[in-house]
């Protein structure tokens, strides 16, 4: 019997399947919405029906236990649905008003902070970090967590200049979205993996790890044995390498991880908003903070002056990078009391050159620069 297109397991279900009763019946229809205090939402559909909508921190790594626990809470007061967000938030939808106040007790009861709408520090951006990836250079999760302790007060309240969106990538690769945030903590490699040879001679595909390279940065290399065999490793330029992990994913003779120089660099001023003066990368603030786990007191310190000069100085709605156009970077140095280093000078238009020597782009496209 031929299966049905809808019956096949491909792709997410249908977003409409998960929707709660009552914004199911509104779709579509929404008049308008009003933040009410931070953390809550009051949306009105056409027909005059209001929904609200508790916003709270959430944990990166949840435990059944506490899943089944928030599911209670959701029956109760929720029409047995929750939202889990990109941003490892939890939104709560709520037919009724008189259960907003009873919903959040409940979830304060449970440790989840309300807030993160509005002009507040919202819910931290983060990637896996060292519990599950072989690339990162830092763990997301750890310093999110210790950075969410430090500033919860501006989470919970909504009295910032503009919202503050703070994210956590452990490397380059980027799962914490740190490219576009007013504060990124990202993740820095500073040297080229060491190769294994025993390893990659018998465990690796050496064909496929010298083609995943993006910069070329590895070579073949034959061992010659004492007994006059041969066998195939690899050899790595470092000063090609620029520290992706791509190989270390195909092959476990060529770990990135290096406890000694491994670390977190601070960029700022990037945001996705089209608003005022458009979307924007995050440029560097901090080169490097070697990491210092569990709390990462250095990177807490950075942030914290960041925050404070922007929120003591931001006209309203000004995001971090906005601020720091107006105010300029010599600014934004003093202030801050970081340090300006060679680090920090941009040297974007000599980078098409270096792309031209990258294995993807074959000197073609760039040319004409
Ligand atoms: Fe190449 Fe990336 Fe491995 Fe460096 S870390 S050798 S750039 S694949």
């Amino acid at each position: 019997m031929a299966l049905a297109f809808e019956d096949m397991d491909f792709g997410p279900p249908d977003y409409k399947d998960m929707l709660p009763a009552t914004l199911k019946d509104n779709y579509g229809k929404w008049k308008y919405h009003e933040h009410i205090k931070p953390g809550v939402f009051k949306h009105v559909s056409e027909s005059g029906k209001e929904v609200y909508t508790v916003r709270t921190g959430g944990p990166k790594f949840i435990s059944s236990a506490t899943i089944r626990e928030m599911c209670d809470v959701a029956d109760k007061y929720c029409e047995s649905t929750l939202r889990f967000t990109s941003k490892h938030s939890i939104e709560w939808i709520i037919p009724k008003k008189e259960d907003v106040d009873k919903l959040i007790k409940e979830v304060k009861k449970m440790g989840l902070p309300v807030g993160g709408t509005g002009n507040a520090m919202h819910s931290i951006v983060q990637c896996t970090g060292w519990v599950h990836c072989h690339t990162a250079a830092t763990d997301g999760p750890g310093i999110a967590k210790a950075v969410s302790d430090e500033l919860i007060d501006y989470f919970q309240r909504d009295d910032l200049p503009a919202r503050l969106n703070i994210a956590a990538s452990g490397c380059l690769n980027m799962c914490g979205a740190v490219h576009c945030s007013d504060i990124a903590l990202l993740g820095m490699h500073r040297v080229a993996p060491p190769v294994d040879d025993s390893i990659v001679s018998t465990q690796c595909e050496v064909p496929s790890l010298i083609a995943a390279c993006p910069t070329y940065a590895i070579k073949p290399k034959i061992i010659k044995e004492d007994d006059g065999t041969t066998r195939k490793s690899i050899a790595i330029d470092a000063d090609k390498c620029m520290y992706c992990g791509i190989c270390y994913g195909l092959c476990p003779g060529v770990p990135l991880a290096n406890a000694e120089n491994d670390g977190v660099s601070i960029w700022v001023g990037g945001k996705v908003s089209g608003a005022r003066g458009g979307a924007a990368f995050s440029r560097l603030a901090i080169p490097f903070i070697k990491n210092n786990p569990p709390r990462w007191p250095e990177v807490i310190d950075a942030v914290k002056k960041i925050v404070k000069e922007w929120a003591k100085d931001a006209r309203q709605d000004e995001r971090m990078g906005e601020w720091i156009d107006r105010i300029g970077w010599t600014a934004f140095f003093e202030r801050t009391g970081i340090e300006f280093t060679e680090k920090h000078i941009d040297d974007y238009i000599f980078s098409v050159r270096d792309m031209n020597v990258g294995s993807r782009m074959k000197g073609s496209v760039l040319k004409k620069y």
